[in-house]
């Protein structure tokens, strides 16, 4: 049974927390609401972590709205600088570092974690993530223009970063296994085309290639790659890709696989804990973008006062923030055999996924085509 008398306890205070706090707040305005969270709480747009070099804005300057404002907006009581450690479901009690707080409710707004990549050599721990304000800060601190930014990995979070960092005048090199950019979310042509707009601004690719050392050397690092090429660097990022945060979740007892599992109403294994955000896992999938957050949130928050709405994800479009060549892409489902036809033009590419009987199961829109993507979203609606 519910105790509406104790309170909703969110965990986190990432986008997906704040997100439910609001919406929770436009239907119910009394119920006691708190969130925990291990760093300061300050609401932030992430997406402008990798989008902000070239602007010149500071850590401090992407703060959309103070903690102690966005508590005040919504009425929620702060716990900030404290981790949640542990959860006691039969008492309904959440332990965390500064004591335990009872909970009606409970929402896990965890998160992920950036994957670390396995690497030899005495620099191996100087390599940077950027995933919070806090990297972010320490990014820019460490940031020097005496030799190339290297960056691992050449997925969305990587071709962003390279192409803030080129804009912002820095020489950049990106390395990546794989042997095009952005593996997962466009087929080759499409990535080729970002990829040459990336090469135009003095990117410079080494794909097929990965990682093996970093070693400090007369003041900057050095990377030893598989194919035995050397590279200097003033900064080796790492955007290989984030790990859903289950700890506290599996060690509860909640279903976890590739992130905290949850069902169509957004409740885990445990009626009276929801999950949500980058931590979580719906119907087998992990979805690390804003828009599922926003379509969560609204479930969550509804659930919360007692109404027993689902989630339907309509098909989410993943916006690549590349000004040199912008990407718009709905991969198709992972499941089918994809079958592409591209339509290029002087500066765009626009690729379609179709099945076997001619309907549009996903598109990539890259450049000029981006004006397309309206079109193409409704196409799709209409066909899956
Ligand atoms: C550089 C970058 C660019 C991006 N660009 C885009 C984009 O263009 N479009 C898009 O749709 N998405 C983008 N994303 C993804 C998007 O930003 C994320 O999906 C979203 O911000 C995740 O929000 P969240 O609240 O789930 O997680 P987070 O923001 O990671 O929040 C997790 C919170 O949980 C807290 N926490 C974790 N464990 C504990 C604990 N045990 N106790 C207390 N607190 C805890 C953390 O401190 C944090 O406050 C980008 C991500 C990055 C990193």
């Amino acid at each position: 049974m519910t105790d509406a008398r104790l309170p909703v306890v969110i965990v986190g205070s990432g986008l997906a927390a704040w997100t439910v706090a609001r919406e929770l707040r436009k239907l119910d305005k009394t119920r006691e609401l708190r969130i925990v969270t291990r760093n300061a709480g300050h609401y932030y747009s992430k997406p402008m972590l990798s989008n902000a070099l070239a602007a010149g804005k500071s850590a401090a300057q992407l703060v959309n709205t103070p903690a102690a404002q966005m508590a005040q907006q919504t009425a929620v009581r702060l716990h900030a600088h404290t981790t949640a450690l542990s959860i006691d479901r039969d008492r309904r009690v959440v332990h965390t570092s500064d004591g335990a707080i009872e909970y009606g409710q409970l929402v896990l707004a965890t998160g992920a974690e950036p994957l670390r990549v396995a690497l030899d050599g005495d620099a191996a721990g100087d390599v940077l993530s950027v995933n919070d304000l806090d990297d972010y800060a320490l990014f820019r601190e460490r940031l020097a223009h005496a030799a190339p930014v290297v960056i691992l990995g050449a997925g969305l979070i990587g071709c962003e970063f390279a192409n803030d960092l080129a804009q912002a005048g820095h020489a950049v090199e990106i390395v990546d296994p794989g042997p095009q950019v952005l593996g997962r979310l466009v087929p080759e042509p499409a990535a080729a085309l970002l990829q040459r707009s990336l090469e135009r601004i003095g990117v410079r690719f080494h794909l097929k290639k990965s990682a093996l050392s970093v070693e400090r050397d007369r003041g900057q690092l050095r990377l030893r790659l598989s194919d035995d090429r050397r590279l200097n660097a003033s900064l080796v990022l790492s955007a290989i890709g984030l790990r859903p945060r289950t700890d506290l979740a599996r060690n509860a007892g909640l279903d976890t696989d590739r992130g905290i599992r949850v069902d169509a109403s957004l409740r885990t294994s445990d009626q009276q804990i929801f999950a949500l955000g980058d931590g979580a896992e719906y119907e087998g999938v992990v979805l690390p973008y804003v828009m599922p957050i926003m379509h969560a949130a609204r479930t969550i928050a509804a659930q919360l006062v007692g109404s027993n709405v689902h989630v339907r994800f309509p098909p989410m479009p993943v916006v690549v923030k590349t000004p040199v060549a912008p990407v718009v892409a709905v991969p198709p489902p992972a499941t089918l055999e994809p079958r592409w036809q591209h339509t290029t033009s002087e500066s765009g590419i626009e690729s379609r996924c179709l099945s076997a009987d001619g309907r549009l199961l996903g598109f990539a829109l890259v450049g000029d085509a981006i004006a397309r993507k309206s079109g193409l979203l409704a196409a799709l609606g209409e066909s899956r």
